[in-house]
């Protein structure tokens, strides 16, 4: 509302000055691009609290935001994203204490996303999957809004989904399973408003009303990620019984992923994931280091590519598995399985100690300055997790 409002004020003044339609639009991008920019730097504030409070089961609205060094509030105006932390050059205002760079970079990270994704999806679409199938709908566009802004919300999500989980495995935690609630939630509901969130339909040959298409590629989604993730969960527990813990996080997270994908574009990316966090882990394993890369970190930039309509290599592989779905499925749940038992190898090979080892987190070892969001930012921003 605050962004319209401003726009409507600038083209006004600006129509006044007589300026160009062209430069209309160009003030129009720079200001809505600047918008996008500050919501995603609010919600990557917004992150750094989930991340660091989800995990360790507390509440993540209070307490407030507190040094945890010496106490003291954080203040609301050191609380700003991206600008509190410059403003305090990376230290509590009371104390002094170091304030990792991690929560700066995630909040720069989240603003570029945002903004990131509008423009690859809204200015330099390539309709890069699309089979040229379902053309009774049209392809995502900025020029009708709704249906545009149903798919980059859906789109975005997700990838703060992704990179939330990868944070929180990094740190050496289990990532609760209701962190991916969100995104699975809206990848099934958010076709009821408009189908077209997916990159391609599940079954293209099949006439349905629009919010059926949209609720039966969302099922179809949910299964392949179900399937995917029960055989990636399953080969981790196969190979290292020994673990306590049932992580249900591959599971939740193919689920949201499959939801916002679609059952085909997941499918073919799952075993490229797999293949690329085994590779992973064989090289750290060479090379003696003991971090693990999180399945997250490498699903979210596929996912992105994915989602901005770039994946264009991944066409073959689309058709092919159009033209023989069952082979297809076969071949691509059979690397799946070889790719993910030996990245779960790997795995079981280290001395992991464990999702709830809290000595595990990489971060600082001084304390924090805990990531913090104030109330009214809570009421502002859509927050990737509820
Ligand atoms: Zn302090």
């Amino acid at each position: 509302m605050a962004f319209l409002s401003l726009l409507l004020v600038a083209a006004g003044e600006t129509s006044s000055l007589g300026l160009p339609l062209w430069a209309l639009e160009w003030i129009g991008q720079g200001l809505l691009g600047a918008w996008l920019f500050a919501l995603g730097a609010c919600v990557g504030s917004f992150l750094n609290v989930v991340v660091y409070r989800l995990p360790q089961g507390m509440d993540l609205a209070h307490p407030g935001s507190h040094c945890p060094n010496c106490g003291h509030a954080i203040r609301a105006r050191d609380n700003l994203p991206l600008l509190g932390w410059l403003l305090l050059g990376g230290r509590c205002r009371d104390c002094r204490a170091r304030i990792s760079p991690r929560y700066y970079y995630v909040e720069l990270c989240c603003a570029l996303l945002f903004v990131l994704v509008a423009i690859f999806e809204g200015i330099i679409a390539t309709d890069g999957l699309r089979l040229g199938v379902r053309l009774s709908y049209p392809s995502i566009s900025p020029f009708q809004p709704f249906p545009f802004w149903t798919a980059y919300a859906a789109h975005v999500v997700l990838l703060v989904t992704l990179l939330a989980a990868a944070l929180i495995q990094g740190d050496g935690f289990a990532v609760p399973v209701k962190l991916f609630f969100p995104a699975t939630l809206l990848g099934l509901a958010g076709p009821l408003v408009w189908p077209e969130i997916r990159p391609l339909p599940a079954w293209p040959g099949l006439s349905l009303v629009t919010w059926q298409a949209g609720i039966v590629d969302g099922a179809a989604g949910l299964a392949a990620g179900l399937a995917i993730g029960a055989v990636v969960g399953s080969l981790e527990k196969l190979v290292a019984p020994a673990r306590r813990w049932p992580d249900f996080a591959p599971v939740a997270t193919w689920c949201a992923v499959g939801s916002i994908l679609g059952w085909q574009p997941t499918l073919v990316l799952a075993p490229l994931v797999l293949l690329l966090v085994a590779g992973a882990r064989t090289f750290g394993w060479l090379a003696g280091v003991k971090r693990q890369v999180p399945l997250a970190a490498v699903a979210l930039p596929l996912a992105a590519w994915v989602l901005t309509g770039q994946a264009t290599p991944l066409r073959a592989a689309l058709h092919w598995l159009a033209d023989y779905p069952v082979l297809g499925c076969a071949v691509l749940f059979g690397i799946l399985a070889l790719a993910s038992g030996w990245a779960a190898v790997l795995t079981s090979r280290r001395d992991d100690p464990g999702p709830h080892a809290a000595d595990n987190r990489p971060i600082d070892p001084q304390p924090l300055a805990s990531p913090a969001v104030s109330q009214s930012e809570l009421s502002t921003i859509d927050p990737p997790t509820t």
